[in-house]
């Protein structure tokens, strides 16, 4: 036996074989398999014992807790490090709305891709191998942050999926004919339609043409729904009609969320109901509502989630995400989906025998609601990417998260991260 660093795996491009891992797949505990890791960085096999020839690295990760990759299916990477541009003073979601358009009517592409992919390199970092990216497409920023960030989901393609959404921002005195006249060129670079209704000046029409885009280019919707606390004005009844009239049952996905908390049960209860029937995805994002939400109270401000429990526990498909990160409309932020989760966790009122929903809502849910299909979890031909931690279980691993991990972002380890130790079970065939 011999060491076997993670370095010398990555630049083998040699199959391997993850040995002895405990291994998460579906809602039972992990259970002790090997993975096969095929030279393309897809999973070749799972099974309790594999057997493989000389050609195959072997890699003792006994006792590990393998994961699949964490997806993070609502940021805004345009976004991402503008903070020390163009401060927010008032800390309100218009005051940082504001300071975006202002900054995004200067800053120039290759600003947009600099700072983007150095949060996308933290992400990965940090387990995060499918992130969903929501970009201002709107007269201030115009096409620059959709163009830089398409070429990116290019260039990352060896590493990440990185899904793009349209995000038609329709600030105050925006007017909808240009938003109009310019969503299918948009969409034609992005992989989903969003929007702000709550924002638009007449929130009707506004998604009457987001709607309308989705089924031209055949794209799914995720919007910014109700991101308030304003109880007279939920949109949520506009968007079910549309679901119907439109035909995107199952392919629509609703961020934020928040004014659920506001309305009473019998309304909220009325709502969940219709989301289970048209198979609406929720997306809660409370680093952003923790901050921006319940600015105007003066005493017990809200917290500003949505009811992230009472949705997951009827069975509406909840998933969690970072939203932004380091910009006017969240300050902070590490890229850790495992922060994300805590987050979630505790301002949610979730219970501690439900770490492991939390854990669900930042893999297969997200999974599931971008469509990531068969190229995600642990399974036959989906990508290896993985998260392999010293922790005990999924609850142990929101909880505490590790002392140790190593992540694999399609076969390969992503370096620089706090590895775990590796070695050789048995020395290779021959050496290059
Ligand atoms: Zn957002």
């Amino acid at each position: 036996m011999r060491t076997l660093s993670w370095e010398r795996i990555k630049e083998s491009g040699r199959p391997f074989l993850l040995h002895g891992g405990r291994v998460v797949r579906g809602t039972d505990g992990p259970a002790r398999a090997d993975i096969l890791v095929s030279e393309g960085g897809r999973i070749a096999r799972i099974a309790e014992r594999i057997e493989t020839g000389p050609e195959a690295f072997q890699v003792d990760v006994t006792g590990a807790l393998v994961s699949p990759g964490f997806v993070d299916m609502h940021q805004h990477l345009d976004k991402t490090g503008v903070l020390k541009f163009t401060p927010n003073p008032s800390g309100t979601l218009q005051g940082a709305r504001d300071a975006f358009a202002k900054y995004a009517r200067t800053a120039p592409p290759e600003d947009v891709s600099r700072r983007a992919a150095r949060t996308m390199a933290r992400c990965l970092a940090r387990g995060t191998t499918a992130i969903r990216s929501h970009v201002n497409v709107d007269k201030d920023a115009g096409f620059n942050g959709i163009e830089a960030l398409a070429q990116l989901r290019s260039d990352w393609a060896d590493r990440m999926t990185l899904q793009l959404v349209a995000f038609m921002t329709p600030h105050p005195n925006q007017d909808l004919a240009w938003l109009a006249s310019n969503i299918d060129a948009a969409v034609d670079q992005a992989d989903a339609v969003g929007g702000t209704p709550a924002v638009a000046e007449d929130p009707m029409r506004y998604m009457d043409i987001l709607f309308e885009a989705a089924v031209r280019h055949e794209r799914p919707i995720d919007l910014h729904l109700d991101e308030h606390l304003n109880p007279e004005r939920p949109l949520f009844g506009a968007v079910f009609e549309r679901v119907r009239k439109y035909g995107m049952q199952g392919r629509t996905v609703l961020g934020h969320a928040s004014v659920l908390s506001a309305l009473t049960r019998s309304e909220f209860e009325h709502i969940r109901d219709q989301l289970l029937e048209l198979d609406i995805g929720v997306v809660t994002l409370p680093a952003a509502n923790l901050y921006l939400q319940g600015r105007s109270h003066d005493m017990l401000p809200p917290r500003g989630l949505t009811r992230v429990a009472e949705l997951a526990r009827a069975g509406v498909w909840i998933a969690t995400a970072s939203d932004n990160i380091g910009d006017p409309f969240v300050p902070t932020g590490s890229g850790d989906m495992l922060e994300i989760a805590r987050w979630t966790l505790l301002a949610g009122h979730l219970r501690g025998d439900e770490l492991a929903t939390v854990y669900e809502m930042t893999t297969s849910i997200p999974a599931r609601l971008t469509g990531l299909g068969r190229d995600h979890g642990l399974r036959e031909g989906a990508w290896a990417d993985l998260v392999i931690s010293d922790c005990d279980d999924v609850s142990a691993l929101v909880a505490q998260g590790p002392d140790r991990m190593q992540v694999l972002a399609r076969g390969k380890p992503v370096l620089g991260g706090t590895e775990l130790p590796c070695t050789e079970v048995r020395a290779m065939a021959e050496t290059s």
